[in-house]
């Protein structure tokens, strides 16, 4: 399954659409958002005005309606993760910038969809879907990354409602966002069991995002600082003391897609290889008539094709038994075979398609050398690859029999 050349650039292969993971919707909007990808063109010198761009347009062309339910302006009736994969695959084959602004609109408003109430949900989420309004997803401290129970920022009650003072890093949409989904320790001795969500607009008193962090790769990051930032009482999102929980559930949505963009920058460094191979001559033949070519790109199909069905299964997973599947130890243990089995493989692909280009695969500029610090990241974020492997190792220890 080899992308082709389109009038507007290089197309994600689609025969994988038909595999019975998904259904005749899935099979109806792939094409239309491939060409609709394939026909974009971001400026993306600065990530953050490139991220501002794509978010327009995916809201104004519908993409964005995938990110919430029917009821809040969302496509179809509940978050669906096969589509989300679908979306986060062929964005990323396109551009990993769009795909990130596509993520950060499911991952922001996550936990509105989960756990807010009514009066939340209709605030933000059809926003969201429209792309009106920005989300981010604010877990991570300098302190607490892998460890999110060890998180230091603190939410304490107040007159008015509440009061948050701490410090969050690695927020994505840092500083671009309009609000941002808050972790913080309401009961600061009881460890994960001690954490509650808050949504925090961007111009809360006592919120400071103008520390950007800058990374390897187009992506806007920013450090939050909270000093006593003023909240209402109708901050709190879910549960008073349910963040953790909260926090995993979104998470645990979003990881198969997560492992679904890994798969679309991989299918597009396989697209790239094979056309450099096809046109670069040497030792009077071209690169592909070498066997040791067509080894390497037998070795990458394989990879790419192992991660594919992890994901989709993962995400069908899901799908299949949204209200108990999510959580369950099996479809845990699934979606964290999928983040590391894609985001692992991608890596390796990317490298191997990168070597055929030789000098030119260094070059900056060159679409094989940005996604190689483009993927990088994804194999830390969102549960890094030895956290995937803790989740995986200790499900075999519980399901297998000795
Ligand atoms: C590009 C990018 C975007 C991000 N966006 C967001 C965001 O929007 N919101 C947010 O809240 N956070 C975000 N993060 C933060 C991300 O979730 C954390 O970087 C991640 O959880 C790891 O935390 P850490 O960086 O503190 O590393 P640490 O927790 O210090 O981990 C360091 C390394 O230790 C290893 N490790 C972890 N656990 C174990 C273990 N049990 N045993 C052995 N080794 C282990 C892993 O290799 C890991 O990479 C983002 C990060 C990046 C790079």
């Amino acid at each position: 399954m080899v992308a082709f050349e389109h009038p507007h650039g290089m197309h994600p292969p689609q025969a994988q659409w038909e595999l019975p993971f998904f259904d005749a919707h899935h099979r109806e909007m792939a094409p239309r958002l491939a060409d609709w990808a394939a026909e974009q063109h971001v400026d993306e010198t600065d990530d953050r005005s490139a991220c501002k761009d794509w978010v327009a347009r995916l809201g104004q062309d519908g993409w964005l309606r995938y990110c919430v339910a029917a009821a809040h302006g969302g496509a179809l009736p509940a978050l669906d993760s096969r589509s989300l994969v679908i979306l986060r695959e062929t964005l990323a084959f396109h551009s990993p910038l769009a795909d990130f602004a596509f993520a950060m609109q499911g991952l922001g408003s996550g936990a509105i969809t989960l756990a807010g109430t009514p009066e939340q949900q209709a605030r933000y989420l059809g926003a969201v879907a429209t792309g009106q309004k920005i989300a981010a997803f604010a877990l991570s401290e300098p302190e607490a990354g892998s460890d999110v129970a060890a998180m230091a920022t603190r939410a304490t009650p107040a007159a008015q409602g509440w009061t948050l003072d701490g410090t969050k890093t690695w927020i994505s949409n840092g500083d671009l966002a309009d609000f941002y989904v808050v972790f913080a320790k309401t009961e600061p001795d009881a460890g994960a069991r001690g954490i509650s969500a808050f949504i925090v607009d961007a111009r809360a008193p006592g919120l400071d995002s103008r520390e950007h962090i800058h990374v390897m790769a187009p992506h806007p990051l920013a450090t939050l600082r909270l000093h006593a930032c003023a909240l209402g009482a109708d901050a709190l999102l879910g549960p008073l003391h349910g963040g953790f929980k909260l926090a995993m559930q979104t998470l645990d949505i979003c990881r198969a897609s997560v492992a679904g963009a890994a798969l679309g920058m991989a299918r597009r460094a396989l697209a790239e290889a094979v056309a450099h191979a096809k046109h670069r001559k040497m030792f009077g033949q071209t690169l592909a008539d070498f066997q040791l070519t067509q080894a390497r790109l037998g070795e990458m199909s394989a990879l790419i094709d192992a991660a594919a069905l992890l994901t989709y299964r993962a995400a069908w997973q899901r799908d299949c038994s949204a209200t108990s599947g999510a959580g369950t130890p099996a479809y845990t243990a699934a979606a964290a075979s999928a983040k590391l089995t894609a985001t692992e493989n991608a890596q390796r692909v990317i490298d191997m398609a990168l070597q055929m280009f030789g000098g030119r695969g260094v070059q900056v500029g060159q679409k094989i050398e940005s996604l190689y610090r483009d993927i990088r990241s994804l194999r830390i974020y969102e549960g890094a690859s030895e956290v995937q492997l803790l989740i995986l190792g200790k499900h075999a220890l519980r399901s297998t029999a000795s």
